[in-house]
């Protein structure tokens, strides 16, 4: 929710990014404050907790190539006001190999109001989704040509780091942005009613 105070300029501007998310394909956005996100070290450490995520230090959008939550509260001490997407899907395709067609959806979501975010004058901002980019984009390479070779990411117009690796707290987040968070069960079968969500972030400065 954006203050009567702020003036109409970056009103528009907010809203305009909003508007763009659900063009790209988000089923909902919100405007939140910056200063509204949490994030824990606790919740980065899991990338290589007591379970080690499989895709941990596969591609330089994840822990440990990612700067991690302490940077994340630099850049969030610069922002005033963040947009939040996120995309519905049926409980079913979030189980199913149709996941990651949802996950791309979801880089190419953030990347693309990042970029119109850059365009509207915020010149800093950056955008954050879920899941590994690694056996999202480059799943045919063996290698993330950031990590292993130092060279450019190869979808680096749509690939964007997960908000794990950043500490962020994803269900406070999407409770902040008017969203809340019913647990989903793992449940491969799951009815047709059933629904789920994967959400994104963009810092906006
Ligand atoms: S090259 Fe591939 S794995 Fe590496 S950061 Fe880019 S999209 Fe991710």
């Amino acid at each position: 929710m954006i203050p009567d105070k702020e003036p109409n300029e970056l009103k528009a501007s907010l809203a305009h990014l909003q508007q763009a998310a659900i063009r790209f394909g988000a089923t909902d956005s919100a405007v939140i404050s910056s200063g509204d996100i949490r994030t824990d070290d606790n919740l980065a450490a899991l990338c290589n907790g007591g379970y080690t995520c499989p895709n941990f230090g596969l591609a330089a959008s994840c822990p440990p190539h990612v700067e991690g939550p302490e940077q994340f509260r630099k850049w969030q001490e610069k922002s005033r006001y963040s947009i939040t997407v996120k995309i519905e899907l049926p409980t079913s395709v979030m189980f199913s190999d149709e996941r990651k067609e949802v996950m791309r959806l979801l880089h190419q979501v953030v990347s693309g109001v990042e970029k119109k975010a850059i365009e509207s004058g915020f010149t800093q901002s950056k955008a954050f989704a879920g899941g590994s980019c690694k056996p999202l984009f480059c799943e045919e390479n063996n290698t993330c040509c950031v990590v292993a070779d130092k060279l450019s990411c190869r979808h680096m117009d749509e690939a964007r780091p997960s908000m794990s690796g950043f500490g962020i707290d994803v269900i406070q987040l999407m409770n902040t942005s008017g969203w809340p968070v019913v647990q989903t069960k793992q449940n491969k079968g799951g009815s047709p009613e059933d629904s789920s969500w994967v959400a994104g972030l963009i810092l906006v400065f």
